[in-house]
């Protein structure tokens, strides 16, 4: 369902597209993520992956007003690109540009082109200029262009490195290390496009404003056009992996999300396939724990109806493994007006027989409506869910980003078939919570009336 002929959004569910260059940037070993727009940019990003990850967020701004919207913002980029070089030596400066500086035009390539050539006689970091016009698209998009940007401006093709690329999209650090593990089980080396596991989920340190010494390096971006093949676990961000395959025969496989039994099997397929591999034993224990958990969980959640939100490749993947697990989504929402997840939805409605509301390019206001209309005993997606949760009196799943209302979001996995079975666990007991008595037992109303009825018998009988 596509809303055309609709002119505001109310609750966004989704974000801008620096945002999701910001998130990717966080990936890389020694970089500065530089926004090219008004201070507030940055200080909404920093704050919203702050509160998410707790985790202290390094993010540059070209500190743009409105003189420099008038006359053009080479000046402030300039500066910035001279302070940032200066003061915290980094291996690389990626430029994202924001509303302002896409509107005005400014050339930020020309205006790098030109601090370089101004600084020949010194040691200067990578610069790479990324296109981020926040007003089409969003932070996935956004993502999407960063990777592809860094992949452009660095690849080195020499000799074939016998390693596989994984872009991984928007996800949590343990997802992003549970992707390793993955790649770790079947003896496999892997190039993270981009590699946040550490950066943000690190131990407590006193140096709080130190750039990350973890994650993907400037090298291992070179190495990506002799790698064997990409695995892009988004479908919607899989540019660099198009541009490696055409450029450099770099082998693409694009999604799907490893999230559930049936794509956490596509992935280790796309893997071993790839490199020519065997399925380890190990993981065919953990696939089959992961069966074993859901059939432990399937009386609980059978048929329960499930309202789902966030980003288009998790929504789908999300659809996918609810459906699985015996239960019926009713409503599946992204903010991406995104051809392609609503091919997806439709490929599982098909196979699993459910047909939810689809909802692409919609906001939380349309899926609150379709909530009302279709109803749902549980809702999946981010802590902008908790209001309307609330309001119908079912419960939140916490997914997604951000999550600000609870702890550990950077510790949430999901991913393969050890994340399954955590999120198995884990939902089934948030339903157990909620519609079950404490001895497990759920309280339907004719139960509840019994007991009443009892109550009222044997108060009667002491009488
Ligand atoms: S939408 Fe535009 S103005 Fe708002 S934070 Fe994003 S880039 Fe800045």
């Amino acid at each position: 369902m596509y809303h055309d002929k609709k002119f505001s959004v109310v609750n966004p569910s989704k974000m801008c597209q620096p945002m999701g260059a910001v998130q990717a940037l966080l990936g890389l070993k020694n970089a500065m993520p530089l926004i090219h727009g008004s201070q507030g940019c940055s200080t909404y990003m920093r704050f919203q992956l702050t509160r998410h990850f707790r985790e202290p967020i390094e993010v540059a701004s070209t500190s743009m007003n409105e003189k420099t919207v008038i006359y053009g913002g080479e000046y402030n980029l300039m500066k910035a690109l001279k302070n940032i070089t200066e003061k915290q030596s980094p291996s690389i400066i990626a430029v994202a540009s924001s509303c302002l500086t896409e509107t005005i035009g400014d050339d930020m390539a020309g205006i790098i082109r030109k601090f370089e050539d101004a600084n020949i006689d010194r040691e200067l970091p990578v610069i790479v200029p990324i296109s981020t016009p926040s007003y089409t698209e969003s932070h996935v998009e956004g993502y999407n262009r960063t990777i592809k940007a860094l992949v452009e401006n660095l690849v080195i093709p020499t000799a074939p490195n016998g390693k596989v690329n994984v872009i991984t999209g928007f996800l949590s650090p343990a997802d992003v290390g549970e992707v390793k593990n993955i790649l770790n089980d079947l003896k496999l080396e892997g190039i993270i496009l981009t590699d946040i596991s550490k950066n943000l989920d690190a131990p407590l340190s006193e140096s709080a404003l130190n750039l990350y010494d973890g994650g993907t390096t400037v090298e291992q971006l070179e190495d990506t056009a002799n790698s064997t093949g990409t695995i892009a676990l988004s479908k919607h961000a899989d540019s660099a992996g198009v541009f490696l395959e055409k450029k450099f025969g770099v082998n693409l496989i694009s999604g799907p999300l490893p999230l559930g039994l049936e794509n956490t099997d596509s992935f280790i397929r796309s893997a071993c396939q790839l490199a020519d591999l065997e399925i380890p034993e190990s993981m065919e224990r953990d696939r089959g724990r992961l069966m074993d958990a859901m059939v432990d969980a399937h009386s609980y959640n059978y048929h329960r109806k499930v309202a789902i939100f966030g980003d288009p490749d998790f929504v789908s993947a999300m659809t996918r493994f609810t459906s699985e697990m015996g239960m019926i989504p009713t409503v599946v929402c992204t903010g991406a007006r995104s051809k392609r997840f609503t091919e997806d939805i439709d490929t599982i409605s098909r196979e699993k027989g459910c047909s939810p509301v689809t909802l692409a390019g919609g906001d939380l206001y349309d899926m609150h409506r379709e909530i009302k209309r279709v109803r749902a005993d549980i809702l999946i997606g981010n802590s902008y869910g908790a209001s309307i949760a609330l309001e119908e009196n079912i419960p939140l799943f916490r997914a997604g980003f951000p999550i600000f209302d609870r702890l550990g979001a950077q510790r949430i996995s999901t991913l393969g078939y050890r994340g399954g079975i955590d999120f198995v666990d884990r939902l089934t007991n948030t339903i157990l919570d909620f519609y079950y008595d404490e001895a497990g037992y759920e309280i339907v109303e004719e139960e509840l009336e019994d007991v009443i009825i009892e109550d009222q018998e044997y108060a009667e009988e002491e009488m």
